[in-house]
Parts: C-alpha cells; structure tokens; sequence
C-alpha cells in the first residue's frame, strides 16, 4: 500500500502496491526494467483510474527542472515532473510565455500532456500542441525522442500517450514572447444569445469561458482573457450580448471567496497569472469536487447546450458549476479535438459519485449525437465500444504501444477498459 495513496480530488486510491520517486534518469530505467506493471502519475489531478498501475507507479515530482531555453528557436526543454506554475514564472523572467494554460497551474507538464488538458481559445490548441518533442523510457529501458520535425507521423500518434507508451522524461515546448492580460468578468448572458452570437463571443478574446449552474437559462459568468499591450487603452463594454460587467472579481462558484483567483476587473497582468483561473498558492476550483468534461464539434455548440438544458433539473442539485470553452483543432491522434475545433462542456460535481454517476449516462445520451468525447482524465461512463468508435484512428494507436511496449508493462486496467478494449 502506498503512502497517501488517493488522487488529488480523493475521489479515487490507487490500487498499486508500490511508490517510486527516482531522481535521476538512471533510477527511471533501473525501476522500468526490474518493474512487471509500471505506471507514469503525474500530479495526481486526474479524476478515474487513468493513472492507476496494477502493481508499481512511478512519479517524476523530483525531476522538475528547466533544462534548456533555444531563445532564437523559441523552444523550452522541461522534465516531465515541472509544474506549469513554476514554469510560468520561470519563462516570464526570461522574457517568454507558453501559448495557453489551463484553469489550475498546479499540474505536472507531462501529466497534462498525456491526457491533452487544454485551456480556452478559439485558436488555442491544448496544451499538447506546444509539444515539440518527447522524450521518453521504453518498457526495455530504451531512451526514445520523438520530434513533431524529424518524425511527424510516429509523433502525432504518440503524443497523447495517455501513459501508455513509456515514461516521458523531458519535453520540448514552443514558447511565445511573454505578454501582458487581462481579465474582464460579465455577468448573466442569456442562453439565447448563444443561438447566433456564439462564435462572435468566444472569438472575441483570446480566451472565452462561460459558467453555468443551469439554473436559469443563462450563463452566469463570463470570463474574457484578453492580450493587452503596455499602451493598451482598451476599455471594455458595458454591456456584452445582454450580460453586465462585473463590479467586483467573482469565483466561478458565486458563493466562494473570489481570494483563490486570478486577478480581474481588468487589471493588467503576466500571462501565468491571467490565463488559469485559479492562483498557484491557493487550492484551485472548490477541492471538494468530482469533474467530467465533454468535446464537441463546435459548430455544434448551441444544440449542446440545449440538449443539456432540458435536463437541468436532473444536473442543478448535483452541480457546483459548468464550464464552456473553445479548442482549436489539431492533430494528435488520441485528442479529443482531432481534426476538429471543438467545444467543451465541463461539469464540477458535488462530492457524489453515486448520483453523479446516475446523471452522467443521460447527459452521454443527449451528447451522443453530437459525437461527444470525454476528457482522459475526468469521470465518465460510455460504454468502451462507444468511446473506441468515436476515435477512428484507436486500432493504429493501439500498435505503438504494442511497439514500444510489447509485454504490456504500462498497461493498466483503465488502458484495458477503453483502449484495449479488455473488460477486467
Ligand atoms: C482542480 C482541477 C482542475 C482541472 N482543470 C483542467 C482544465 O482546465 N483543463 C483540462 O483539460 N483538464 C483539467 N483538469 C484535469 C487535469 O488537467 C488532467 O487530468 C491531467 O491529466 C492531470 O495531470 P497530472 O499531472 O495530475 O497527471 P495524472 O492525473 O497523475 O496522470 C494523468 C495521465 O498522465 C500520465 N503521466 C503522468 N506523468 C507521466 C509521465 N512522466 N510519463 C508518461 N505518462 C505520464 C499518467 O500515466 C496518466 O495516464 C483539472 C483537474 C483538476 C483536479
């Protein structure tokens, strides 16, 4: 039995027997090669079993540091157990930022990798697209570098790895010229307004989030992170699709203390410290919480959203707050947003499994015909089949492992559930 052994939420304990927090590169590969069942964890801040291992696990939390900065090729090189929250920082004093982050920055790079974790934007991909090489262990010990350049096809499909290929050491991410945001809070815009106005919205800044507890019908905030420059004499409107300007900085969940938050009201500031909407020192959303988060192609957005209207009185008491956000399309195999920009409808959970778990088959339902795919590392239910027949491309990824992992050392029972397609 492991020390602490539950997942950040608490919702889930780890079934694996065994701990390990190599410090060197070596260690990593002594462990993988003595190791029959091995499992990369990241930060624990996935909601299900996705980083669960059948008998050893194996976090990188002490293999944390910035590597390398290619400033004329603007590239970072991280180890995979950096946080965002100290990589942010870190690249703001050198004068860069990353492209996007998503609500909490206490998250592991590689973790977030694995699992295609995103933010918000029309043109933000996840945070998996800033992935310009991976580097990582093979169930052989072998060290392997994938590169989006020298070997496009390999690193598309590995890139989201959901664990299951190796143990990613280091990752090479494409950096921007740092910059400035800022926040402006709305509140109540009309659902109907989403009818015609939902691309116009969410393009209108650089990152839209809109919050609903789907008691009404209306969004109850609006979150708009906009890039400003130093001269920026942007001021914003008072009015926005019918919503209002918020007076005074708000938590997504009205009730909390807004302290835990990214600083709003429109003053300017670092992007690490605008794009998450929670604060590195502070426990991100409500920590007391279940999530589960849904893709959808975009241009069927408004549908969604009426589809999971109508059953709002079956989501209200058993929801502390949802979420929508826009990703842009990519590339990577295993994303939800392959091939598609996409909208994602997000739900925080009171701390109820059994009646959460009640309620999640009838929102899959309403979302099926949209072709919703759920987030890796939030909770859900559809059926394997169903899951495997929304990735087309699943019977190709399938071989990598089967590649660079052939006795299945990283498999783990959630890989064999909906990737595998095993019932164990
Ligand atoms: C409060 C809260 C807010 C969240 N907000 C967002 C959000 O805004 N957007 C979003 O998309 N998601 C969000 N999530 C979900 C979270 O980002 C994902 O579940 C993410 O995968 C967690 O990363 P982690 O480092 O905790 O990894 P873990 O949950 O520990 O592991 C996740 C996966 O990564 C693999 N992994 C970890 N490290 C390695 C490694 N070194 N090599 C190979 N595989 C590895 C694991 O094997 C597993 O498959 C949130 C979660 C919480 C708790």
């Amino acid at each position: 039995m492991i020390q602490n052994p539950t997942n950040w939420a608490g919702n889930y304990t780890y079934r694996a027997a065994r701990l390990h927090t190599p410090q060197t590169i070596e260690q990593i590969q002594e462990i993988v090669s003595r190791s029959n069942k091995l499992k990369a964890l990241g930060s624990r801040h996935s909601f299900n079993d996705i980083a669960d291992s059948y008998e050893d696990l194996i976090s990188l939390e002490n293999l944390n540091q910035v590597l390398e900065l290619d400033r004329e090729r603007r590239r970072v090189t991280v180890e995979a157990g950096i946080r965002y929250g100290q990589l942010g920082q870190w690249l703001h004093r050198e004068g860069f930022a990353l492209h996007n982050l998503a609500s909490l920055p206490h998250i592991s790079v590689a973790g977030a990798c694995a699992t295609a974790t995103h933010g918000s934007g029309d043109q933000n991909g996840n945070l998996t697209t800033a992935a310009a090489t991976l580097e990582f262990i093979t169930a052989e010990g072998e060290i392997v570098i994938l590169s989006r350049e020298d070997q496009p096809g390999q690193f598309q499909r590995a890139a989201i790895g959901l664990g299951a290929l190796g143990i990613v050491t280091k990752l090479t991410l494409d950096i921007l010229p740092t910059f400035d945001m800022r926040q402006d809070l709305y509140q109540n815009l009309p659902l109907s307004q989403l009818e015609n106005h939902f691309d116009e919205l969410t393009s209108s800044a650089y990152s839209v989030s809109l919050f609903t507890d789907w008691r009404s019908a209306s969004f109850n905030q609006v979150w708009m992170k906009r890039r400003v420059s130093k001269d920026d004499s942007f001021e914003p409107e008072p009015d926005l699709f019918g919503a209002t300007l918020a007076t005074r900085p708000l938590h997504p969940i009205e009730a909390l203390s807004a302290e835990n938050c990214t600083e709003q009201m429109g003053i300017r500031g670092p992007w690490h410290e605008r794009l998450p909407h929670f604060r590195m020192d502070f426990t991100p959303s409500s920590g007391e919480e279940l999530q589960s988060e849904y893709f959808i192609p975009r241009q069927h957005a408004f549908a969604a959203f009426r589809a999971v209207d109508q059953i709002s009185e079956l989501i209200a008491p058993l929801l502390q707050i949802s979420e929508v956000r826009t990703i842009a399309a990519d590339n990577l195999w295993m994303s939800p947003c392959y091939q598609q920009a996409s909208v994602a409808i997000h739900f925080t959970w009171k701390m109820n499994w059994p009646a959460v778990s009640q309620v999640l088959p009838i929102i899959e339902e309403r979302l099926a015909p949209f072709g919703a795919r759920p987030h890796w590392g939030k909770l859900f239910t559809m059926q394997p089949k169903h899951l495997q027949s929304l990735y087309p491309q699943l019977p190709e990824f399938q071989e990598l492992p089967r590649y660079y992992d052939p006795q299945g050392k990283f498999r783990n029972a959630f890989l064999d559930r909906y990737i595998f397609g095993q019932s164990i």
